[in-house]
């Protein structure tokens, strides 16, 4: 057992040992934490729509209707009529041909690269990707290449050295990532697996509900969602409820209902959390002002934060501010948390040493007093 007791050792020693911090009480952008109240900079509830009264209707209404669980995996009798009106809304709403729920960010990435692709394949993953999509290829047994973040050169020389010894082949990317808050090239990225025959895989679980004209995501503002074969996103961050969606083809969601294992083997979501996912869609449509005045918070975010020096890369609403090392980062977090404010401080190995970070992420929520405050603190 000394390799538990070394492990967490080793945690605390680089300023990296995590807890749990359970809060008492939400209302809004506001938390509770043991008994004293933050602006909280840490949540991806960007639209503020989980505790919207429409969001609280539609479960309730679906609850009392349908009872608290769906009873078995949706290839039993777990699949009511519900998902597939959400499946069909998701799909209009992502332009694609169809789409299929997953019950988790988490499950839908490893079940759906797992399930596409094997030990003679080949897939190529921006740097800074999501754990879950890493799990994901880890789990399909496909040879796997890191792509400089963002870097459309060093990903064309991997594809030459490299595409032509495997079977089939596979780009994936964030479109908004959650650690620097940057955006990919996606335009990019589809010329470019379109040149070397491989499919494009987008996670837009910081981008659904707040980029482009019907606030599907950056497939959508940058016009590509006829490249990007799997878009993938969340229900749980902008959409203020829970579970995952693919949007790709009828075959591939075939497929997938037909191998996929993190669909098959676990018991569907609760019919009320379908519900809020369906009127989370309604809301995006119906209060765009919401995703409007998040935008607008953030670039005032960002203008104040370089003209106080500090650098920038973030073109959302997710601003990491650059502090160093890991034991840094974690004191400015404290200093903070002792003003008033909830924003977490992400550290190495979660990104690269040196670069620790405060991480922001804004709330539609907030006010521009909110922000002033938070920079006073900070500065
Ligand atoms: C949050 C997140 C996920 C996981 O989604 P959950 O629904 O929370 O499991 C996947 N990918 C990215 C990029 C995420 O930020």
């Amino acid at each position: 057992m000394n390799f538990i007791d070394d492990l967490l050792k080793q945690r605390k020693e680089d300023n990296n040992f995590r807890t749990l911090d359970p809060v008492s009480s939400r209302n809004g952008c506001i938390i509770t934490v043991n008994g004293k109240e933050y602006i909280d900079f840490s949540s991806n509830d960007y639209l503020g729509l989980s505790g919207h009264p429409e969001m609280i209707k539609a479960v309730k209404e679906a609850a009392e209707k349908w009872g608290t669980g769906s009873a078995s995996s949706r290839l039993l009798s777990g699949d009511n009529i519900l998902f597939h009106e959400l499946e069909e809304k998701t799909a209009v709403f992502k332009s694609k041909e169809a789409s299929l729920v997953f019950n988790s960010g988490y499950q839908a990435n490893t079940g759906i690269i797992s399930a596409l692709y094997s030990k003679e394949d080949v897939i190529f993953a921006d740097k800074l990707v999501h754990a879950s999509i890493i799990d994901g290829i880890l789990l399909s047994g496909a040879k796997m290449f890191r792509f400089s973040h963002n870097d459309t050169g060093h990903l064309k020389e991997l594809l030459i050295k490299n595409r032509k010894r495997f079977k089939n082949a596979l780009i994936v990317t964030e479109s908004v990532f959650s650690m620097d808050g940057d955006t990919a090239p996606l335009k990019e990225l589809a010329a470019i697996k379109n040149e070397n025959d491989c499919m494009l895989m987008a996670d837009e679980a910081h981008a659904t509900g707040i980029f482009g004209d019907k606030g599907s995501g950056m497939v959508e503002r940058e016009g590509v969602s006829e490249s990007v074969e799997l878009v993938m996103g969340t229900f749980s961050k902008a959409l203020g409820s829970f579970g995952a969606y693919l949007a790709c083809s009828k075959k591939i969601k075939e497929y997938l209902v037909n191998t996929c294992r993190s669909f098959i083997y676990s018991t569907a979501l609760p019919p009320a959390v379908i519900a809020a996912n369906l009127k989370s869609l309604e809301l995006v449509k119906k209060e765009p002002e919401r995703r409007k005045k998040l935008l607008e918070l953030s670039v005032y975010f960002k203008k104040q934060i370089e003209e106080n020096g500090f650098e920038v890369r973030s073109t959302s609403q997710i601003i990491p501010v650059v502090i160093g090392e890991n034991e840094e980062a974690v004191k400015v977090s404290k200093k903070l948390k002792e003003k008033g404010f909830r924003a977490m401080p992400v550290r190495y190995p979660t990104v690269p040493k040196g670069q620790a970070r405060i991480r922001f992420s804004l709330s539609s929520l907030h006010t521009k007093e909110m922000i002033d405050e938070a920079l006073n603190a900070l500065k």
